[in-house]
């Protein structure tokens, strides 16, 4: 094994591990801390999902710790830690305290972090994060339930969560190449720089950025920095040949469902597209699962009542004013933890109602839902867009995506790669 990831989310985990997969390594993805004698005869990285994207960070950087740790004794040379392409974090953290600690334990002085993911429109310039092409504090994740962003400046997002300093490598010395970008972070790492924001604007310029740091003990950044993390692994002789990745996944036989406790705009497009394309849709409502007029349950009923050939759609997906609202009475956590919750039971339930083949949207429902499931690692299949493949675990095939991934037609096009 080459590479060890910790990400911050299992959609993050599995958009990581698409990302190597689609550029030649042969990727494992665990859910949680790894078993120590999980068998990596054929993986060149395991890419490991937490949920610690909004937990206290002395709780987020315990669990990250434990997977560095795990990592490294089944033999990672490199650690990755991977986080959202919107930089999702709060002025307590995470991204911060846990980078600072896995360099401490990493042995490294200085690291990167650049979340540009240009095939899902993120891009870095002057250090400013960009969410298809306006800033990111005027992007829908101003509004996100758990974690509005409301400046664009990632040097001052990042200055707020840690003590080490923070600086910039821009454009002009990503664009110098390689060397000479390498070159630029030894000299601000020489001054007292410890975290690099670097831009990356082009796809030329995350692969770039992967063979100038591929051998730094620790990377930080979205999924869009490993592009060229293979290649360089190549280079540097620690790969003999990259292998092609899958077209199509052999999925069990059995029902279809989408679960969407995101209110991202992605999803809210895709929720749109799919009701206006026909699918059968049930909305859950906070306040109604409050109130006990929503269960896994009345969901059930529902679901039953269909015909086994369709596919339904389970949504809480709400437009940011009735977020507001319903935050306004029952707290944020508290309506979150509703939703979740009640998709995860739903969840549970299904393999005993013949549900072989899901999409799950939302990272955090993701993470709720595959825990309920008690799925403990999945293989990577094919691609359906940038940043959400089919996987397969737990005896069924999943596509668990981030709320803001996709094209609007995702649940109704994604089906065609099962076979
Ligand atoms: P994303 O990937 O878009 O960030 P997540 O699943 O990570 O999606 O986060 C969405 C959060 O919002 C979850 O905690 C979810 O339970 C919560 N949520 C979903 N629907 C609603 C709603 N209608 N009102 C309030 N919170 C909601």
């Amino acid at each position: 094994m080459i590479l060890g990831c910790i990400a911050d989310d299992l959609t993050g985990a599995t958009d990581l591990a698409l990302m190597l997969s689609r550029e030649g390594l042969r990727v494992m993805q665990s859910i949680g801390l790894p078993p120590a004698d999980m068998n990596l005869a054929e993986i060149d990285a395991v890419v490991v999902g937490l949920k610690s994207r909004t937990i206290d960070p002395a709780d987020a950087i315990t669990l990250s710790l434990a997977a560095a740790q795990r990592l490294q004794t089944l033999g990672a040379r490199h650690l990755f830690f991977k986080y959202c392409s919107t930089f999702d974090s709060t002025d307590r953290g995470n991204i911060g305290p846990v980078a600072e600690a896995l360099l401490a334990f990493a042995g490294g002085s200085a690291t990167i972090a650049c979340p540009a993911f240009i095939a899902t429109g993120r891009s870095v310039y002057c250090a400013n994060l960009f969410v298809n092409g306006v800033p990111l504090n005027e992007s829908p994740m101003k509004d996100h339930p758990l974690t509005p962003m409301r400046d664009a400046n990632l040097v001052r997002v990042l200055q707020r969560q840690t003590a080490k300093k923070v600086a910039a490598l821009n454009i002009a010395q990503v664009r110098q190449g390689a060397p000479a970008l390498r070159a630029a972070f030894n000299a601000a790492r020489e001054v007292g720089a410890a975290m690099l924001i670097v831009d990356a604007i082009a796809d030329e310029d995350l692969r770039c950025i992967g063979a100038a740091f591929a051998d730094l003990p620790l990377i930080t950044g979205g999924s869009g920095v490993a592009m060229g993390l293979p290649a360089a692994y190549q280079a540097l002789g620690l790969i003999a040949r990259l292998a092609p990745p899958p077209a199509r996944l052999a999925a069990p036989a059995g029902r279809r469902i989408v679960l969407a406790g995101s209110c991202s705009a992605a999803t809210q497009g895709q929720v749109a597209h799919a009701i206006a394309a026909g699918m059968p849709s049930y909305r859950l409502e906070p306040l109604k699962i409050a109130a006990g007029a929503q269960s896994p349950e009345t969901v059930l009923t529902w679901l039953n009542s269909l015909p086994a050939d369709q596919t339904p759609l389970v949504y809480s997906t709400a437009a940011p004013e009735a977020v507001a609202a319903v935050q306004h009475s029952l707290g944020r956590e508290q309506a979150g933890a509703l939703v979740e919750t009640l998709l995860a039971e739903l969840a549970k339930c299904l393999p005993q109602h013949s549900v072989t083949r899901m999409i799950v949207a939302g990272g955090e429902t993701s993470g709720a839902v595959v825990q309920a499931l008690g799925i403990l690692s999945l293989v990577i299949g094919p691609e359906i867009d940038p940043g959400a493949p089919w996987t397969l675990g737990g005896g069924m095939a999943l596509a668990l995506k981030s709320g803001n991934f996709g094209s609007p037609d995702f649940f109704t096009k994604a089906w065609s790669l099962l076979q």
